[in-house]
This record gives structure tokens, sequence and C-alpha cells, in this order.
């Protein structure tokens, strides 16, 4: 099945993963979802695309946390710690219950509009949230304000007259062999003192990713848009759930494996295209299931339970 009008390539770290992890799921999230929000869209696409939209609780925490530090002001407060960290637990629990609502209230709206209303995946698969994931949420939440409020960043952060909080766009990109290349980045801080630029990822889950593509993707998109040696670019992994940091410079050599990582992974890629020129994908057949103990989380399982 040709698709009408196919998705533009790019490149992420995040599609790179998903095609390593199953490339049935890469299939579905980045090719045969495209178009599904169109109500003259086949029907796989629409239930594709309607899937590709549930959230895991995982997620939203860590969304809305993200966003509450985003929202919050460095330069301009007057309140006690105690009283920020009050509001930002109000305003991540307050997102938190948005979301819950929308999936227990509005489930129908939600089927014909999931870019508008949220589901929750553990909802969706049971019909209500266990006890130990509404107990986990909360731990998550408060082990992340905690932590935010002792991080390495926030206390540099206070100092804010040494410092210059860079603008990022939602999605940041580079190029790279004429593919655009997506970085995600939660905070990007210039020393205008030393010049170094200090690119910082808020890490809320229980385990610490810390991958040699992620850290050299962000030390590549700094060096490519500021012009600016290796050496004064440092990229802190700040492990909210876990508590404490990790600070990273990426050596020429790291780079160097990067781009070998990119060309391998692009090759992959054009692995499942028929038509590169307009990214026109194989069909689904072609793109393997690969079953693990991962589908139980997989937002994409009764796709697959259909054609098993
Ligand atoms: S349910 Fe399993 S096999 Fe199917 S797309 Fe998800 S990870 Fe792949």
């Amino acid at each position: 099945m040709l698709l009408a009008n196919p998705p533009r390539f790019f490149w992420s770290l995040a599609r790179h993963n998903q095609m390593i992890e199953c490339p049935r799921k890469y299939a579905y999230q980045y090719y045969f979802s495209h178009h599904g929000w169109l109500s003259s869209s086949t029907e796989l696409a629409k239930q594709a695309y309607r899937l590709k939209k549930i959230v895991t609780l995982p997620l939203l925490v860590g969304q809305a946390v993200k966003q509450a530090i985003r929202n919050y002001s460095f330069t301009t407060n007057t309140e006690s710690i105690e009283e920020h960290m009050t509001a930002m637990r109000n305003f991540i629990d307050q997102e938190l219950r948005r979301a819950y609502l929308q999936t227990r209230d509005h489930g129908d709206d939600w089927y014909h509009e999931p870019n508008v209303y949220t589901m929750m995946l553990e909802y969706y698969q049971k019909g209500y949230l266990a006890d130990y994931e509404i107990q986990q949420t909360k731990t998550s939440i408060e082990r992340c304000v905690t932590s935010f409020f002792r991080s390495k960043t926030f206390r540099e952060l206070q100092s804010i007259d040494l410092i210059q909080i860079l603008p990022q766009e939602a999605f940041c990109s580079v190029e790279l062999n004429s593919v655009k290349i997506f970085v995600s980045l939660d905070l990007l801080y210039h020393k205008p003192t030393t010049n170094e630029y200090i690119i910082v990822n808020w890490q809320t889950g229980k385990q610490a990713h810390d991958h040699l593509t992620q850290l050299a993707l962000c030390a590549f998109y700094i060096q490519q848009t500021y012009n600016v040696p290796l050496n004064v670019i440092q990229i802190r992994n700040e492990y909210l759930y876990l508590g404490g940091s990790h600070t990273y410079y990426v050596t020429a050599k790291e780079i160097d494996e990067f781009h070998h990582t990119i060309k391998e992974s692009l090759m992959n890629m054009h692995l499942y295209i028929e038509h590169s020129e307009y990214n026109q994908p194989k069909p689904l057949s072609a793109f393997p299931m690969k079953q693990s103990t991962r589908c139980k989380q997989c937002v994409y399982q009764e796709l697959c339970e259909k054609t098993d």
C-alpha cells in the first residue's frame, strides 16, 4: 500500500531507538499513522495515529515536571524556596489531574480527536489506575521537585546576572549530509565570563540514561549552531528522580563515532524506504515485529494482535 502523501524524512535519536527496538513500531510511529488526523484517511492511519497519541503515566509526569521548570522564573523571585516548591507541586498535580479527568471522562472525545484529549496507557489497558501507579506518581513528583531545588543547575542559575539562558525553539535541528536532525534540549545557558555553553537534560525516570549518541548529538548541535569548540560545551544530566547529576565533555573522537552511528542508522532507515526521494515506505509487512517483554507497554499492541 502506497502512502498518498508520505511524511518528510528526518533523523532523531527517538526515531533511531524505535527502529532498533521494533521495526513495526517504527513503521506505525513514523509512516502509517501519518495523516491519521484527517477524516479522509484510511482506518489503519486513523487507528495508528490514535494509538500513537496515548501516553504513559511516567511520560506525563516527565512532561509536567519539565513544563513546571520551564515556567519557573530565575529572575523575579521574592517568595521562599518552600513556597516555590509548593507552587511547583500544585502545578504538576493540576496537569496530571487534568490528564486523568480527560482520560476517565472523555474516552469518546479522545477516540475522535486524539490530538485534543489525553489518554493514559495504564487506564486504557485496565480501565482504572492501580494504587501502586498512583503512589509511584506521587513519589516521582516529590522526588523531582525536591531534587530540582537542590540541583547544581538550580544553584548555578541563582547567579543569573552572570548567566544568559538561551532561547530555544520547540524543535531544535541541525543539518548533516542534507538530512535534518532534530535535537531535544531541556535547557541551554551560556556563561559569558568563561564562554561556556551548558546543556541540561532533566531526567525524571528511575533509570539514568547517559547514551553517548545523545551526548554527542547535543554537543554537535551547539558546535554547529554557535561555532564553538567542544571544550566549552558541557552536557549535564540532572537525575531528578534519583538525585545528583553528571557532567560530560564530548571529545572529537566521540563526535567521529557519532557521525559513524548516524551514517549507519540512516542506511538502516533507508532499507525500509521504497522511494527515498519521497520517503515512501515499503509495505507494512516489510517492517518485522520484534516481540519482547516491551510489547506490554507498547501502544500498538492491539494492531499487532490483529496481524499476528
Ligand atoms: S506490540 Fe511489540 S511487536 Fe508490536 S509494535 Fe509494539 S513492540 Fe513491536
